[in-house]
């Protein structure tokens, strides 16, 4: 039988591949691209391209792709085969370093926000060496970024990519100041959790909803939900089981080192998490596991739902994006280190966070912002919409005794001057109890928790590594001036944590009065939705940031911002259209059949028996006739708002319609409809329930 190390990695052009199949020289010059970002000539470009292609072939490919990210949240390839004909007839295989660096789809029909004018329809997409390329279904995947013509950024992992160079930059100048000379640069490491839904395909496919958005729009609570506890890490069901232990085979031949898997706490709520890595690759394949759990879901009968908020009432799905930075001698700066020199430099790099989150609270909000996920955010299953900090009470206490020149009341009872007294060592247990925080410290690393389960974590990440690279920048400005190094560090430690302490929270983030003390004491935002928050994207302070670092430019900014509520917009708009259809064209008519159905069974009970009151009927069906009237108004008004949406020219008009009129008018056609269900007989019910959706998957 094959072992999993015999297969691990199969589908990858990975280093060893790589080392195998180059020339000595063409392989350094590759690994320095891959490690400094040097430059690659032609000679070795075409030499990589070339063993690329012999490879693939060997491996049944016969087509290969630029894989990118484009803003529409999923990835796009365009495939082109490697053939290519010769003089005599026959086909050769081809595959030159040109076509290997630089592609040039036809972007036309891909969000750029007002970026690309007609006239210049076309994009490129550039390798990125750092990814490795893949094969996927016969096709040779090349990762790439994806830039319109005048070379502004239409994808998630340019910006992605310049975000870690500039958290590269920084923190290289901080590492000098503390006389680290070995360390060559600094990446940070993201392992995403990742929550879905595993529910039966049949059932999937007598819903429309589901089809069409991803969710369910109509839906009576089942008798039983997620109150029992039984589901979260219960015995996995066969059905399950068998599609986990095929997902983890594909995942791990794409060398994806999918590590953790274990039922959440809905019904038919699962998760995966891989062990963590780069962060580019993590996002790369986090979007590539994304798609291979809805392919393999799709050979074993399943659908897997990747949807923020697939069913009211129970959890819904979220994303950990569990971060780090450290450096390529292997050293995380964010763990506490044995000596008083290295704990230094890890609270500096605590406090880089701590600010950063802080200063940049509504970036890292708008960064998770989806029309899906806003259902979740604040809903008592996720951290609420306000961003803050979770440190635990023995790191806090840590700090407060630093903020405030005082002996620190640990086990030790030593007065904590830094560049003198060891940390306390933090038990990575103690740190990671706190399950409502937005952003937690977990012993070694941070926990940001408000990412939905269908985003894509390049945009979080971006975020958090500009914003951390603004602290770090600021610090290194002050401090490379420092006359005396270690009390410049001291007073500017306790300086950032006078500053911004405001952003740490140990206590309940789902208790309504941690809300109004973080909004009405600690002046913290609570953006609650997508229109809230997006256009704080172009706000000044915000901007400046993100420019000054090169992560966007102003152009790129305004075409993402659009971008983003635009296809809130969208979303929203055709769940608002389906749940009108569905409303008129399977829900109404079915509860009127069971009603006439109802009413000959009374007349031919009269016709039987003469004078019999028949009230059981006649009080049914005259509830349903009442639910029939609120739902066919309601729908009216629904199917009137859309019209008057139309109308509305600007897109942050229009998402701001969508907050304030479009989706409470969904809730008011969903409550009479999903009442309805509960009174009519199941048989004239006209798709599958929430316990059967639920509850199917045995
Ligand atoms: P949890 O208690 O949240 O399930 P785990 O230790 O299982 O915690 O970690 C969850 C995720 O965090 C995994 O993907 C893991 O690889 C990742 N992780 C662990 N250490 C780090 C680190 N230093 N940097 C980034 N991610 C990490
Ligand atoms: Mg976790």
């Amino acid at each position: 039988m094959k072992t999993v190390s015999d297969y691990f990695g199969s589908l990858v052009f990975d280093d060893r591949v790589m080392k195998a199949n180059l020339s000595a020289e063409v392989y350094a010059s590759l690994k320095k691209t891959i490690d400094e970002g040097a430059r690659l000539d032609t000679g070795v470009a075409n030499a990589v391209a070339s063993a690329m292609k012999d490879w693939a072939v060997s491996k049944g490919a016969t087509h290969f792709t630029h894989w990118f990210q484009p803003l529409t949240g999923i990835t796009a390839e365009k495939h082109d085969s490697f053939i290519s004909p010769a003089p005599d007839g026959r086909v050769i295989m081809e595959f030159s370093g040109k076509e290997l660096i630089k592609g040039e789809p036809d972007a036309s029909s891909f969000p750029s926000g007002g970026l690309r004018a007609t006239f210049e329809a076309r994009g490129y997409t550039a390798w990125d060496p750092t990814s490795y390329a893949f094969i996927k279904d016969k096709t040779l995947c090349i990762p790439t970024a994806f830039c319109s013509y005048g070379g502004e950024a239409l994808d998630k992992k340019t910006p992605l990519l310049r975000s870690m160079q500039a958290l590269n930059r920084q923190a290289m100048r901080i590492l000098k100041l503390f006389g680290n000379e070995s360390v060559k640069c600094v990446r940070t490491s993201v392992g995403p959790e990742q929550e879905y839904f595993l529910i039966d395909k049949e059932m999937f496919q007598k819903r429309k909803d589901l089809i069409f958005t991803g969710r369910t729009l109509f839906g009576a609570k089942p008798p039983k939900g997620q109150e029992m506890d039984d589901h979260y890490f219960g015995v996995i069901k066969p059905r399950v089981a068998a599609y986990m232990a095929d997902l983890n085979e594909e995942l791990w031949k794409l060398g994806i080192l999918a590590k953790t898997e274990h039922n959440e706490v809905a019904p038919a709520q699962h998760e995966l998490a891989p062990i963590y890595t780069t962060t580019n690759i993590a996002t790369d394949h986090n979007q590539l596991t994304m798609e291979i759990m809805q392919k393999v879901a799709a050979r074993h009968g399943l659908v897997c739902l990747l949807h923020e908020k697939p069913f009211a009432g129970v959890n819904g799905s979220g994303k950990h994006n569990n971060w780090s930075i450290a450096t390529d001698t292997g050293v995380n700066l964010l763990s506490p280190g044995e000596t008083p020199h290295e704990n230094a430099q890890f609270l500096l790099f605590l406090c880089a966070v701590i600010q950063a989150v802080d200063d940049y609270q509504d970036l890292l909000r708008l960064s998770v912002a989806t029309a899906g996920n806003d259902h979740r955010l604040g809903a008592n299953e996720a951290p609420p919409a306000v961003v803050s900090i979770f440190l635990g009470d023995e790191l806090t206490a840590v700090l407060d005794a630093i903020e405030k020149d005082e002996p620190y009341n640990g086990a030790e009872k030593t007065q904590m001057k830094l560049g003198v007294h060891v940390l306390p060592r933090f038990q990575r247990d103690t740190t990671d109890r706190n399950r409502t925080s937005p952003f937690a410290f977990t012993g070694n690393k941070f926990e940001f928790r408000m990412l939905g389960s269908s985003n894509s974590i390049a945009c979080a990440n971006m975020m958090l590594n500009s914003a951390v690279a603004e602290s770090l920048r600021q610090y290194a400005d002050k401090l490379e001036g420092a006359e005396d190094l270690n009390s410049a560090l001291h007073d500017l430690i306790q300086q950032v944590l006078r500053d911004h302490k405001r952003i740490i929270f140990n206590g309940n983030g789902y208790d309504d009065a941690w809300i109004k003390e973080a909004t009405e004491k600690r002046g913290l935002s609570n953006l609650r939705t997508t229109p809230d928050c997006m256009p704080r994207l172009l706000d000044e302070k915000n901007a400046s940031m993100l420019i000054s670092h090169k992560v966007f430019s102003m152009p790129e900014l305004h075409s993402r911002c659009e971008i983003m509520l635009e296809n809130y917009c969208k979303s929203v708009n055709i769940e608002a259209l389906t749940m009108a259809d569905m409303a008129k064209k399977e829900i109404l008519p079915a509860i009127e059949a069971y009603a006439a159905d109802l009413s000959s069974a009374a007349a031919a009970k009269k016709a039987a028996v003469p004078g019999v009151a028949c009230g059981y009927e006649t009080r049914l069906i005259q509830r349903l006739s009442a639910l029939v009237d609120q739902i066919d108004e309601a729908a009216e008004t629904l199917g009137q708002k859309i019209i008057q949406l139309k109308m509305i020219a600007g897109v942050t008009e229009a998402a701001n319609f969508i907050r304030d009129e479009i989706l409470p008018a969904m809730a008011a056609l969903r409550a009479p409809a999903d009442e309805a269900e509960t009174l009519t007989a199941a048989k004239y019910w006209p798709f599958p329930t929430y316990g059967d959706l639920l509850f199917g998957v045995n």
